[in-house]
C-alpha cells in the first residue's frame, strides 16, 4: 500500500454533484496554502471551460482499464456511466510536497480510502435542500436531462451514507467562505488528534 506521510492530514470529501464542492474546495485552497487537491482521471468528457490536467484528467476508457491493471490508481469508481479514480502520482506527488492531501471524490472511493486509511479525515458536504440542488444542477445549465436526472438519483444515494461519514457541513444560504472555514477548522483540529501526537506524548514519557 502507498505510504500517506505521518505529517500530511488526509481528507476526504464528498458530497451531491451540484452541491458546490469545487467551489468550497476552491476557497479552502485560498485558506489554507498548505493543502494540495488531487486531480483525478476521468472517462467523462470535458464540460465547457473545463482543462485537460487541471479539473481531471480526461482520458479514454481503454487508457483508464490500463491503469487499474497496472496498479496506478489509489482508489476508483464508475458514477453515471464513466470511470473516475485517483492517481497513485497525483497523491505521491502532493504529499511530497509535505502538503495535506485532499481528495474530492464521491462515496464508494471514500469508502475505499476510509478502509485502506482509518486516519483519513471524510467530510460531507451538502445542499440545504434535494430542491436547491436540483436548481443548482439546471442552473449550471452543462448537462442534459437524462444525466441531471441520473446525478439527482445517484444524489440521494449518497445522502443516505452520510452517516458513516466523520462530518457533515451544510452548504447553505450562498456563505461559501463560512463553508470552507467550517471545513478549514476540522482539518487544523485533525493534527492535535491523539492518534497524531504519538511522538510527542512518548518525548514526554521516556524522559
Ligand atoms: P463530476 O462529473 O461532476 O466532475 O464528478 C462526478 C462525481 O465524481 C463527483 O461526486 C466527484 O466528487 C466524483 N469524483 C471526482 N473524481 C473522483 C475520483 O477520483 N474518484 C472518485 N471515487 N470519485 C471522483
Amino acid at each position: 500500500m502507498m505510504k500517506v506521510s505521518s505529517k500530511g492530514t488526509l481528507v476526504v470529501i464528498s458530497g451531491p454533484s451540484g452541491g458546490g464542492k469545487g467551489t468550497v474546495v476552491k476557497t479552502l485552497l485560498k485558506l489554507m496554502p498548505t493543502l494540495g487537491v488531487s486531480v483525478s482521471a476521468t472517462t467523462r468528457k470535458p464540460r465547457e471551460g473545463e482543462c485537460d490536467g487541471r479539473e481531471y484528467y480526461f482520458i479514454s476508457h481503454e487508457a483508464f482499464e490500463k491503469m487499474i491493471s497496472e496498479d496506478e490508481i489509489l482508489e476508483y469508481t464508475t458514477y453515471c456511466g464513466n470511470y473516475y479514480g485517483t492517481p497513485k502520482k497525483e497523491a505521491e506527488r502532493i504529499m511530497g510536497e509535505g502538503k495535506d492531501l485532499i481528495l474530492e471524490i464521491e462515496v464508494d472511493g471514500a469508502a475505499q480510502i476510509k478502509k485502506k486509511y482509518p486516519d483519513a479525515v471524510t467530510i460531507m458536504l451538502l445542499p440545504p435542500s434535494i430542491t436547491e440542488l436540483e436548481s443548482r444542477l439546471r442552473g449550471r445549465g452543462t448537462e442534459t436531462d437524462e444525466v441531471i436526472l441520473s446525478r439527482l438519483a445517484r444524489a440521494r444515494e449518497e445522502i443516505l451514507l452520510a452517516p458513516g461519514y466523520d462530518y457533515v457541513v451544510v452548504n447553505g444560504d450562498g456563505d461559501i467562505e463560512g463553508c470552507a472555514r467550517t471545513i478549514m477548522n476540522i482539518i487544523t483540529s485533525q493534527r492535535s488528534r491523539t492518534t497524531r501526537m504519538k511522538d510527542v506524548i512518548d518525548n514526554f514519557i521516556s524522559k
